[in-house]
């Protein structure tokens, strides 16, 4: 399996030279989740629609030509809770067919229902595991993880949450010399969050996100850390920081990891250590089969599973555009981080009327800037 060690850990499908290729999907998956984030970008837990859903022969379809293309990654990113006593089978299947086919698979989940035993039957197969990791502390965790406003109020995940982690470090999903020999892997497993905090006495984690860093950093966590993405219940949760305060809590994460652990990044509107580079070699699958350049720009709609084949959607026009880096506004124009190729702006959190009509009429994806901006010289 084709895999690239890099010198600080990150999701698998990120940091990828531009070989002009489709190289990493996304997928969700119709699947239930017993949660209820009052940030989560697919409205997890909410009743589902009539909608008809993709069919597991439609995902054999989508890995026979993700497989073809030389697709080496696929992201399932937590639309329902893949690890879901309910869900199992279908996840164990799927990531056996993503096995066969020698894809690596970046698995998005809460971790409640790991157990030793699970963990063991993932430990054997290409996986990289995301767990929640919004508190350390587990009170706290399950705040996060409820929504008074709609009477769910959750007890014990994060007890559970903080059971899994020790016993994926226990199988060895943490182990660096284990993980490169038999994965090409530093790290196979991370603690991902948003930095956030809530309104009216809601939970934070703004005091915490540089502890959680270093318990990541101490044990070869990967750090997987964001800002809120404002889609679904993430749109009106509330949770998302004022521009001051993000870019001040990164400045801080971009301290503790150049002093304490001789890490250096830039900071980027995208994550904490990394920015975003899916723009050019990727594509995201909704569970109802239509296709988008991203999970952050659900109204750019390139084709549907069904009917669009995976090249043909990647060469679509629109994409076209994005991967071109065809950007206006402030972040295209104006923006040194940009032309220097330190961010690559964020199709969900920096861009302004990114849809079909749009990007068809201007031919280019206009931007809104950041808290991050630099300006050009030119
Ligand atoms: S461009 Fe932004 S929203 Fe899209 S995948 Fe990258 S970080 Fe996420
Ligand atoms: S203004 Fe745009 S390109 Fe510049 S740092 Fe912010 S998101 Fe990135």
């Amino acid at each position: 399996m084709k895999q690239s060690v890099s010198s600080m850990a990150v999701q698998h499908g990120l940091e990828r030279s531009d070989n002009g290729r489709l190289q990493t999907l996304w997928l969700e998956f119709d699947q239930p989740c017993n949660l209820a984030c009052s940030y989560c970008f697919a409205n997890g837990g909410s009743k589902l629609g009539d909608e008809a859903c993709l069919t597991r022969n439609d995902y054999v379809s989508i890995l026979n030509q993700a497989q073809q293309l030389g697709v080496d990654s696929i992201g399932i990113p937590g639309c329902g809770e893949p690890l879901l006593p309910c869900n199992q089978e279908f996840t164990i299947w799927f990531l056996h067919e993503c096995a066969a086919r020698n894809i690596y698979v970046t698995l998005f989940s809460t971790g409640e229902f790991i157990t030793l035993e699970l963990a063991a039957k993932l430990y054997e197969l290409p996986v990289e595991l995301m767990i929640k990791g919004n508190s350390l502390d587990p009170e706290k965790q399950d705040r996060f993880v409820s929504d008074p406003s709609r009477s769910r109020n959750i007890r014990g995940y994060g007890k559970a949450r903080n059971r899994a982690i020790e016993i994926l470090m226990a199988v060895g999903f943490t182990d660096e010399s284990r993980s490169i020999a038999e994965f090409g892997r530093k790290s196979r497993m991370a603690l991902v969050t948003s930095v956030m905090t809530g309104k009216d006495g809601g939970p934070s984690n703004y005091d915490e996100v540089g502890d959680i860093l270093r318990y990541c950093r101490n044990r070869n966590i990967i750090f997987d850390c964001d800002t809120v993405l404002e889609r679904g219940r993430g749109a009106t949760c509330g949770m998302s920081l004022q521009d001051e305060l993000q870019k001040t809590k990164m400045v801080e994460l971009q301290t503790i990891d150049r002093e304490e652990y001789c890490n250096s990044w830039p900071i980027t509107r995208s994550y904490a250590g990394t920015t975003c580079d899916r723009f050019k070699h990727h594509l995201y699958i909704q569970k109802f089969g239509s296709i988008h350049p991203c999970i952050g720009s659900i109204n750019v709609v390139l084709g549907y599973v069904q009917t669009t084949m995976l090249q043909d959607a990647f060469d679509n026009p629109l994409m076209q555009i994005i991967r071109a880096r065809c950007y206006g506004g402030v972040c295209g124009t104006t923006c040194a981080n940009f032309s220097d190729g330190i961010c690559n702006s964020c199709l969900g959190r920096s861009t302004v009327n990114l849809n079909n009509a749009f990007l068809e009429k201007e031919g280019y994806v206009d931007t809104a800037g950041c808290w991050n901006f630099r300006k050009n010289s030119k």
